[in-house]
């Protein structure tokens, strides 16, 4: 089948490789001016800013069932779509890890006793002991509570952002950069490139713009702040999680002593820079975490925004012909390969009914 696709971030970019796969012609449409283009304001995919945390069960304090259940299947699904991958991406499920100071203990135990109800036996936050943590993260030297959450992981999103288009493109998809998708129905796309409007026609067409969907979902932007500091000497293994009343901060370690420390989350659409408010809680947390951060150097900082629907879930709405996908929020890299393979079996069962009617 012949497959439009608006929007390359990361359902985009999952999208083209699993359809250009299966053997569909498949043209995929952004506005950003390359695949490699990240810094455009208004356009620039929230994939490349994530930090890639792959966290099915510290997510269930603000998600439901839904997300988690999307989130353990693509835990299963993301090394099976990494290792079809010709470029190397960064993958590990070495867990993750729950921290609190004794002065939060209770803030702590109120989410920890969250998570323990909320999750399946097999998927239980393991409270560990000093000795243990100091096993475990010998960089870690301040929380005195902590757990593992042993299903968890993390991807580099960079990597795999790359990775899925070049894949994409082995495989025959076609990029068409600079080009904004206005307007999309069954089999047909309204495209915007230099002040002119062209109509095009397919066989099937994905609406996956994120937060650019507007207005043909209610979906909004909600803005995140990252900063990378360089740590040459401390290292982690996992991704770390600190449970705060006030300040929720993690840290994720990269290839390169970096260590990403994200994410404020704020209502509204602005991607000006970080806050200065942003940066000195985000810090605070990492520091009271790992004292030897001290001397690290903050070496870049990041603003997106995170594309959710009202209820802050995610959504496919299949029709004959179309197709959307959207609310990923704070989850995409989490639940995407499940919500693509969910999309793309309902897109099966459609094509196979309107073969069998013509
Ligand atoms: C700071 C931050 C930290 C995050 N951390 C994590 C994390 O640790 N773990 C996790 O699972 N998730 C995380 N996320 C969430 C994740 O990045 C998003 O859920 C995910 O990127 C959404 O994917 P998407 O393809 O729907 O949207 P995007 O990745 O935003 O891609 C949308 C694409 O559509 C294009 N587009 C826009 N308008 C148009 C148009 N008119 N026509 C054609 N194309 C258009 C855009 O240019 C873009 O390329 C984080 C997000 C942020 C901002």
């Amino acid at each position: 089948m012949h497959i439009g696709i608006a929007g390359a971030g990361l359902l985009g970019r999952l999208l083209a490789f699993e359809l250009a796969r299966a053997g569909h012609n498949v043209e995929v449409f952004d506005p950003a001016s390359g695949p490699e283009s990240r810094a455009e304001s208004g356009s620039q995919a929230a994939g490349w800013t994530a930090a890639g945390m792959l966290s099915p069960v510290a997510e269930l304090e603000r998600a439901g069932d839904e997300v988690f259940n999307f989130g353990l299947r693509s835990c299963a699904l993301w090394p099976g779509i990494v290792a079809a991958l010709a470029q190397p991406v960064g993958l590990s499920m070495n867990g993750s890890l729950l921290l609190a100071h004794r002065s939060d203990a209770g803030a702590a135990q109120r989410v920890v006793g969250l998570l323990q109800a909320r999750a399946t036996p097999q998927n239980q936050p393991q409270p560990l002991s000093r000795a243990e943590l100091a096993q475990l993260e010998p960089a870690v030297n301040g929380p005195a509570l902590a757990w593992l959450l042993p299903c968890e992981g993390q991807i580099h999103p960079i990597q795999a952002m790359r990775a899925l288009a070049a894949q994409a493109t082995v495989q025959g998809a076609r990029w068409h950069w600079g080009i904004s998708v206005t307007a999309l129905q069954a089999g047909a796309m309204t495209l915007l490139h230099a002040g002119q409007t062209t109509q095009r026609r397919f066989d099937h067409v994905f609406d996956v713009r994120g937060v650019g969907a507007k207005p043909a979902l209610p979906v909004r932007g909600v803005r995140g702040e990252v900063l990378w500091l360089h740590a040459p000497g401390v290292r982690l293994n996992r991704p770390l999680r600190l449970m705060h009343p006030r300040i929720s901060g993690y840290m994720v370690p990269r290839p390169g002593d970096i260590i990403v420390v994200g994410a404020s989350e704020i209502e509204n659409e602005d991607r000006s820079p970080i806050s200065l408010r942003s940066m000195v809680e985000l810090l605070t947390a990492a520091h009271s975490v790992i004292p030897e951060l001290a001397e690290a150097r903050v070496v870049h900082t990041e603003t997106n925004l995170r594309p959710a629907l009202p209820d802050n879930l995610p959504r496919i709405v299949s029709q004959s012909g179309h197709t959307q996908i959207n609310g990923l929020y704070r989850h995409g890299w989490l639940i995407a390969p499940a919500l693509v393979e969910r999309a793309l079996a309902e897109f099966k069962t459609a094509a196979l009914e309107s073969e069998v009617l013509s």
